[in-house]
């Protein structure tokens, strides 16, 4: 049979949210009156969530099971999706139900309209602590600014892509990934849709701050050179300030000035351009051992289980 829909929802740890998930998933779906799966993605769940998902898929054919070897992160286990996604239109939403189901149907209507990529905008923003807001507000805008792809500012992973879109993002082998900088490199024809961003139904974040700080990072180094090119910038302006400042020291001194005599003096700027070195090779080595994990040629996910057809 022919699938219409694929709808990708990965899962860590959420074994109180997935009946619900799969529950409203089918509502919403049944009722578009096409044909669908969804596709669960098992990114190395400790809880009981593989079981949980095992026995769902046994009693249902639309959901199809991807069970992975250990945990992979929340973008690998997307890539998984869109690898064993049969459908016209792929979904991705959040299995912990902040992202409501019954938005893909908003979503596909302007799928149907002929946008490739339909994305939604996070509006408000329910349950969630000042701090993430504030960070992901932060990140948001940093990235858009920072980077030469118009990555739509306020919007997660939560969208409906074309078949034609998901072809090419299958093509982009890059490790460490950043899947809604991807989504918007591609082209095509997008648009937004905004959303109210619920509250989790259960359990809690699987995002502290190290694993946004990681994200934030491959979002930056995977759409940006900005953060290699500062060190050019910032040298070019120390040597010209040190070019300017050389004749004023020097006239001082001829004129019996007493100023920048001392060892504080050097002790600062020496400490100061050593810091400046020093963040500098850790930028570098940023881009380095991502370069490094990509000649590896590793695969990007194992899998335990797949599904059978
Ligand atoms: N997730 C995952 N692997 C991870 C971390 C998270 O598959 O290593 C899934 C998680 O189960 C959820 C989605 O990614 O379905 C978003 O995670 P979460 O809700 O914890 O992030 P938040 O909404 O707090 O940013
Ligand atoms: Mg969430």
């Amino acid at each position: 049979m022919k699938v219409i829909y694929s709808v990708i929802a990965p899962i860590y740890n959420e074994i109180d949210n997935i009946s619900s998930l799969v529950s409203r998933v089918k509502e919403v779906m049944n009722s578009s009156g096409e044909s669908w799966e969804l596709i669960l993605v098992d990114d190395g769940s400790t809880d009981g969530s593989t079981e949980k998902i095992r026995e769902l898929a046994q009693n249902d054919k639309t959901v199809r099971p991807v069970i992975f070897a250990r945990n992979f992160g929340h973008q690998v286990a997307i890539t998984a999706g869109w690898d064993y996604a049969r459908g016209d239109a792929i979904v991705i939403i959040d299995a912990d139900l902040q992202d409501p189901p019954e938005i893909i149907l908003e979503l596909s209507k302007k799928w149907k309209e002929g946008y490739e990529v339909v994305y939604a905008v996070r509006g408000e923003r329910e349950g969630e602590s000042w701090f993430k807001k504030f960070t992901a507000a932060m990140f948001y805008r940093l990235i858009h600014w920072i980077t030469d792809v118009e990555i739509p500012v306020d919007t997660g992973d939560f969208r409906l892509m074309d078949r034609k879109v998901v072809n090419v993002l299958k093509q982009m082998k890059e490790r460490h990934r950043f899947p809604r900088g991807m989504s918007a490199w591609v082209g095509f024809k997008q648009i937004g849709v905004e959303y109210k961003r619920a509250a989790r139904t259960a359990g809690v974040t699987k995002y502290p701050f190290s694993k946004m700080l990681k994200l934030a990072l491959n979002a930056i180094t995977g759409f940006s050179y900005f953060p290699l090119q500062m060190a050019t910038y910032f040298g070019f302006f120390s040597a010209g300030l040190s070019v300017l400042a050389i004749p004023v020291v020097i006239y001082m001194r001829i004129m019996g000035s007493g100023a920048f005599t001392g060892q504080a003096t050097t002790l600062i700027a020496v400490l100061f351009f050593g810091g400046v070195q020093l963040i500098s090779l850790g930028v570098l080595g940023e881009y380095i051992g991502r370069l490094y994990d990509e000649a590896k040629g590793r695969p990007l996910y194992v899998v335990r289980e797949a599904p059978e057809d």
